[in-house]
């Protein structure tokens, strides 16, 4: 196989996509915003880089994500390829990643800047097992979680302000992207703002 990059701004829905995409591709999520949050917590060297920089809604060193990104995917579990994403975000990761593994679809997941805002700030996620809900759009149930032990996690960069600064790192560093993954025959679109059963059915269609 190759890897996939599931593409769109913060909130589109990525984590949420990319769990539904897993159980059918069986490749591994590479989450490089999972993988800063947990060097934040550990309070590794890279931890306390990036910190400052996920704290005001900007985007981390290249040279950070690109020395987390090497190291992950040298494990067993992404031989035959992971899902990025939240990974590449700027042309310069696109490039280097071109050099370390085979991208066999660039996902992009479209949302207006006007539905994101409301859509991060009532963002869940499990702190046991890491599926996401949301207060209004998908609510945990009253049982909890279907792993059996709901621990509810909001994220510190989850607040309008900070929304705000990661749009534009978004539209400024990022979407420029398309083009360049357009150009190399990679790129696909699906509408974000449906059910999310219909994005993954999109999705999977794409893939098969
Ligand atoms: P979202 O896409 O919802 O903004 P992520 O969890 O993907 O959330 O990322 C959270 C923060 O981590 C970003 O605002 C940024 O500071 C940092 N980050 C994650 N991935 C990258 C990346 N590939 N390049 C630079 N910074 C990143
Ligand atoms: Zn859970």
């Amino acid at each position: 196989m190759g890897s996939i990059v599931l593409f769109g701004p913060p909130g589109a829905g990525k984590g949420t996509q990319a769990q539904r995409i897993m159980e059918h591709t069986g490749l591994p999520q590479v989450s490089t915003g999972d993988m800063l949050r947990a060097a934040v917590k550990m309070g590794s060297p890279i931890g306390l880089e990036a910190k400052s920089f996920m704290d005001k809604g900007a985007l981390v060193p290249d040279d950070v994500i690109l020395g987390l990104i090497k190291e992950r995917i040298q494990h067993d579990d992404a031989a035959n390829g992971v899902m990025f994403d939240g990974f590449p975000r700027t042309i310069p990761q696109a490039e280097a990643l071109s050099n370390l593994t085979e991208i066999t679809h660039v996902l992009a997941i479209e949302v207006p800047d006007e539905r994101i805002v409301e859509r991060i700030c009532g963002r869940v996620t499990c702190g046991a097992c890491g599926k996401v809900f949301h207060d209004t759009f998908n609510p945990v149930p009253p049982e909890g979680c279907e792993c059996g032990s709901f621990q509810e996690k909001r994220r510190v960069d989850d607040n309008e302000a900070t929304v705000l600064t990661r749009l534009d790192a978004y539209h400024v560093q990022t979407s420029p992207l398309a083009d360049w993954y357009r150009s190399r025959g990679l790129f696909h679109s699906v509408d974000g703002d449906r059910d999310i059963a219909d994005i993954t059915d999109d999705l999977l269609n794409i893939l098969n």
